[in-house]
């Protein structure tokens, strides 16, 4: 049990733990100031303290909590896993309480018809994954390149995507039950109606939809969730390609466009950077570069011929029936023509091939089988919907001392990680000026462009840059924030907002008062959470500020 530290704090603060402790039980309400420290560490600087952490089990602890919170006036900010590193970890954007959902972890429903889990927020990646397994395996989640131990819900509520068909994770989701501040439930689509039975399958429901409402920002809480999966494919193949022309980017997504749109290619298929690749790879060679940074082309030029990579490397998935996927790979095989230099499908027979001779085949080509497959083999199992946390080692690039080999955290570990994800149409126009610019502005604050290109739409894709440095290192924390702010404005500017924004965010310039969007969600909190106690300021959603007097 923690010891309040409560004649620091403001007397409502001491009085909503007092209570919160005789609703949920002392180990429930955490005050010890080195959790709270710890709990209040990201990736990068931050400058929000966490006053407490308050942990409900049931749905009606969480509205018991609510109303403390509201009665004392404090800041509450939920979290269902509180994994969100890179874009901020727990950290709120301002001082206040933390509302930790883990412990409401059932999986409510499976429809094994209709392939949809209606989950709590708790619900991990991990715990899905194993479920779907235990009952047979006939349909596949999708997951995050993030850790297995990451929510569902809270993914989502951030808009997250993944790998596969259901990569889209927001597209996947309906039947919401939310809390309001006020104490009121919504519960969205059809599932507001009582035994209504296309509760778990309709976004839309019959009137307005309110699902967008609750992701990317602070109007409440979401307890309840469905989510649509994949039926497992007949068969699946994944293919990985690589163009070691810098130039090549544009062309091939100008010549992955069509396959995209026509439905060939259905997944969320990604395209890496020399960088991107190498990080997944390795740790930054401090010996070889006698401790410089950053790397530069010239010296990226040495490492792609010496790891055989691509200036541009991309994967992605085939699903469907065996004449559906050799289909889809004759059509990919002759888009591809001319615009890579290595284009290879892997499928289970051919990976237990590799992983059995790779020793041989090592030997024969000097290849080195072993360190692709410790990149490869995660990748393919992500196009299937199994979560890794292989990926948390890229996390520690430019740490001096090596990942842990388990239980990565890189709060912990002052892994500097920042990402910045702006959006682009799917055009090789747009992909060359986003990365070009990217590439130009980390390069210039000393960071190695580490970038990453989604379609994950038949028209859109994501450019995740990474921002990864070492927080041991003085001056890094503020260099790291500079690099951000300067590529977030010139995002904007060329017409590239983010599809998600972080702690780090300049978030006063996306929901602007004064302008229509801004005023009208400015009007919705001040009606649904009149004290405004629900993660205030987040997405930069404010109450409409009350006429002076
Ligand atoms: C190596 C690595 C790889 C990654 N790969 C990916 C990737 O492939 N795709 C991706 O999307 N991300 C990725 N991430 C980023 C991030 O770790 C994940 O998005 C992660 O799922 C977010 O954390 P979470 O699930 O714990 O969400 P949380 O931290 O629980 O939630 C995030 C935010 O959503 C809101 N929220 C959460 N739950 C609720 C709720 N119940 N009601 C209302 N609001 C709520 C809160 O504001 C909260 O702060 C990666 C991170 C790393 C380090």
């Amino acid at each position: 049990v923690d010891s309040p530290t409560t004649s620091r704090r403001p007397a409502t603060l001491g009085a909503a733990i007092a209570q919160w402790r005789t609703l949920l039980g002392d180990q429930f309400v955490i005050c010890d100031p080195a959790a709270l420290r710890r709990a209040g560490t990201a990736t990068f600087a931050t400058t929000a303290s966490i006053q407490a952490i308050v942990r409900p089990a049931t749905r009606s602890e969480v509205a018991a909590a609510v109303r403390v919170a509201v009665d004392h006036r404090v800041s509450l900010y939920p979290f269902s896993s509180g994994l969100n590193w890179g874009y901020g970890s727990r950290v709120p954007v301002r001082d206040g309480v933390l509302l930790d959902l883990g412990r409401l972890n059932a999986i409510v429903d499976f429809d094994e018809d209709l392939g949809v889990v209606t989950i709590e927020p708790g619900v991990t990646q991990r715990q899905l994954h194993a479920f779907l397994r235990s009952r047979g395996g006939r349909f596949w989640m999708d997951a995050t390149g993030a850790s297995p131990d990451c929510s569902i819900i809270g993914n989502t509520m951030e808009r997250g995507f993944g790998h596969t068909p259901a990569g889209d994770h927001a597209a996947q989701a309906c039947g919401l039950e939310v809390l309001l501040p006020s104490g009121a439930i919504i519960r969205t689509g059809f599932s507001r109606f009582q035994g209504a039975r296309t509760a778990h399958v309709s976004r839309w429901g019959v009137g307005p939809s309110l699902d967008g409402l609750f992701a990317q920002s602070n109007l409440g809480i979401v307890l309840q969730m469905s989510v649509w999966l994949m039926p497992a494919p007949e068969h699946f193949e994944a293919f990985f390609f690589m163009s070691r022309d810098p130039e090549g980017l544009g062309p091939l997504i100008d010549a992955l466009r069509p396959l995209r749109m026509n439905g060939t290619l259905r997944s969320v298929m990604h395209i890496g950077n020399d960088y991107k690749v190498l990080t997944a790879m390795s740790q930054y060679p401090w010996d070889e570069t006698g401790g410089r940074v950053p790397l530069d082309a010239g010296q990226m030029r040495v490492v792609r011929d010496r790891l055989g990579i691509g200036s541009w490397n991309g994967s992605g998935g085939l699903y469907g029936t065996r004449p559906q996927v050799r289909e889809a790979k004759r059509l990919l095989k002759s888009a591809l023509r001319g615009r890579v230099d290595r284009l290879q499908f892997v499928d289970d027979r051919r990976l237990a091939l590799l992983k059995r001779f790779s020793g041989v085949f090592g030997r024969l080509t000097g290849w080195d089988v072993t360190r692709t497959l410790a990149v490869l083999e995660p990748v393919y199992g992500l196009m299937r919907g199994v979560p890794t946390d292989a990926t948390m080692a890229s996390a520690y690039w430019r740490k001096k001392e090596a990942a842990p080999v388990s239980g990565a955290d890189p709060d912990r570990d002052r892994c500097g990680l920042l990402w910045c994800s702006p959006t682009l149409p799917n055009t090789g126009a747009a992909a060359r000026e986003m990365t070009g610019l990217a590439v130009e502005i980390l390069l210039s604050h000393g960071f190695e462009p580490q970038i990453s290109l989604s379609l994950a739409t038949e028209r859109m894709s994501i450019c995740v840059i990474t921002i990864s440095y070492d927080r041991d290192q003085p001056g890094e924390d503020e260099r790291a924030a500079r690099c951000y702010r300067e590529l977030e404005a010139a995002s904007m500017a060329h017409g590239f907002p983010p599809y998600r924004l972080s702690v780090a965010s300049a978030a006063e310039h996306f929901a602007t008062p004064g302008d229509g969007y801004g005023n009208a969600l400015a009007a919705l909190k001040t009606a649904w959470d009149p004290v405004g106690v629900l993660a205030p300021g987040r997405y930069g959603i404010e109450r409409t500020p009350s006429p002076s007097p």
